[in-house]
């Protein structure tokens, strides 16, 4: 047996972990060039390329011994070491979902990295179709498909063929996967597609996603759900009729950070949480774009971006609010507000005497945390409903310390996880964590919300029992 075949045996045994590390080591040093052993493992399946390509650099000069030590002379003449190549032991499962285990180094002193991502191959991931190309989509969608592990963007729905065709460019669609408004139906015909994706202004999305169920498809829908309950509890009729499932896009419910709260105030970690503030603000200058049309955007603030605060919340708590009092403000005379709310501030009772006081505002610098008060600490989760940044601070007493910590995470795309939750729901015929019954329990206490804000008194809603009445099963990796 030539050592380039018995070096690639001994691969495959390794890759199994039937040699030690010091066998595979010693074997894969006798005088082989560099780079032989990843070649070979790079060329599982067709040896004599990887043993070709291994011995015939295609620059420089191959190793050589000098003075005990190897010497590589790269192109130029610069003279660099060369090491031997060689792959540490690792656990390779043939299992595309399982990941491989890598040669651990770190100590517990530090955090552990997580698994190896097990992303799928692109053939078996989910098809998307993204229906409106603007801020959301391009800036912050089209892009998190690059760390998804089991969706891709297959096709796009616009109204302006130009962004049609550089979108496309971009993002390696095929021309033929390009729609127009009014060929939103023809995606029915396209196989390729599977979830629709809709980012259209919040009065579009009943419509697109009864459509779009109608059409056969997986329907992922943009917060908020729509503009009346009314309207949601048609989404998901239709998609329930069409056997389709519903996902609302809450992709704070797949960010690490919020989760890391939840799992705190759940836990009880620092006691029972008493009371919760909740701030979501930014600033907007142009009064024809559609969020300031009330029938497009159904409200201002409150919809928009207050929804983060009211979701949060009872995601964190898990509980459904039973009361809600409200009070609104717009500046007379601004013509941004004139047909929606410049700013909401709202209290909400939950069961076991929890408080929660929320504020949204349209016209202050962009401001968005929330704080969770328990028995005996705290949780402060800046830029929480930011797409990146988030930082998480917690507080309690030892002794006579007031022990304050920084939590710090790894970082992860949310519309990522938010996407990669739905395709696996598809994939795997399992009901959304967020779905359409979720965007509309939230619909039905923004209508509480602004009636009480209306009428300038407190109003009761519908009493619901138990944690997390309106999700479906937990994420498997947020
Ligand atoms: P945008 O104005 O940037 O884009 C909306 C797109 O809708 C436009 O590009 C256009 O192609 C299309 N459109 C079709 N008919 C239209 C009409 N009559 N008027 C205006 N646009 C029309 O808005 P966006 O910020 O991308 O928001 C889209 C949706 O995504 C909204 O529902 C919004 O609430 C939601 N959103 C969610 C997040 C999040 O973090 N999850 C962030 C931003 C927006």
């Amino acid at each position: 047996m030539s050592i380039t075949n018995e070096l690639f045996n001994t691969v495959l045994r390794h890759a199994s972990q039937e040699v030690s590390r010091k066998e595979f080591l010693s074997l894969a040093g006798r005088g082989l060039a560099v780079g032989v052993a990843t070649s070979t493992l790079a060329s599982c399946q067709d040896k004599s390329s990887a043993a070709s390509a291994a011995t015939t650099p295609t620059t420089g000069t191959p190793a050589s011994q000098v003075d005990g030590s190897t010497i590589y002379t790269a192109p130029g003449g610069l003279q660099v070491p060369s090491s031997e190549a060689a792959s540490p032991p690792a656990k390779v499962p043939a299992d595309l979902s399982k990941p491989i285990e890598l040669e651990a180094w770190k100590s517990d002193v530090d955090p552990q990295s997580g698994p190896v991502p097990t992303p799928l191959p692109p053939d078996k991931r989910v098809g998307y179709a993204l229906v409106g190309l603007g801020h959301l989509t391009l800036e912050e969608l089209l892009p998190a498909f690059g760390e998804c592990k089991k969706s891709k963007p297959v096709a796009l729905v616009s109204g302006s063929p130009e962004k049609l065709k550089k979108v496309a460019q971009q993002y390696g669609i095929k021309p033929d996967s390009c729609y127009s408004y009014q060929d939103y139906d023809k995606l029915k015909d396209n196989p390729e597609v599977q979830v629709i994706y809709i980012v259209l202004p919040n009065s579009m999305h009943a419509e697109y996603t009864i459509r779009g169920a109608q059409a056969g498809k997986h329907i992922l829908c943009e917060k908020p759900m729509a503009n009346s309950a009314a309207e949601c509890e048609a989404m998901i009729a239709a998609c329930k009729k069409a056997n389709k499932k519903l996902m609302i896009a809450y992709r704070i419910q797949y960010e690490p950070y919020n989760r890391q709260v939840k799992e705190m105030v759940r836990g009880n970690k620092f006691g029972k949480p008493k009371y919760i503030e909740a701030q979501n603000s930014q600033s907007s200058a142009n009064p024809d774009h559609w969020r300031h049309k009330k029938d497009l955007a159904g409200g201002g603030a409150l919809p928009d971006i207050g929804l983060y605060c009211l979701n949060t919340s009872r995601f964190v708590l898990g509980t459904e609010p039973t009361e809600v009092f409200a009070y609104s403000h717009s500046t007379p005379g601004n013509p941004l507000f004139k047909e929606v709310e410049e700013a909401m501030s709202w209290q909400m009772r939950f069961p076991e005497g929890v408080i929660v006081n929320c504020i949204t505002h349209y016209n202050t610098h962009d401001s968005r945390f929330y704080r969770v008060n328990t028995e005996r600490g705290w949780l402060h989760l800046d830029n929480a409903y930011a797409y990146t940044g988030q930082q998480l601070q917690t507080s309690h007493a030892e002794g006579p310390a007031k022990m304050k910590t920084q939590v710090v995470l790894s970082e992860k795309n949310q519309f990522a996880a938010e996407m990669d939750h739905f395709s696996e729901c598809v994939l795997e015929n399992k009901e959304p964590h967020t779905p359409g019954e979720e965007g509309l329990q939230d619909q039905r206490i923004m209508e509480a919300i602004y009636q009480s804000a209306r009428e300038g008194r407190p109003v009761k809603l519908q009493p619901v029992q138990g944690t997390d009445a309106f999700r479906g099963p937990e994420p498997k990796q947020a």
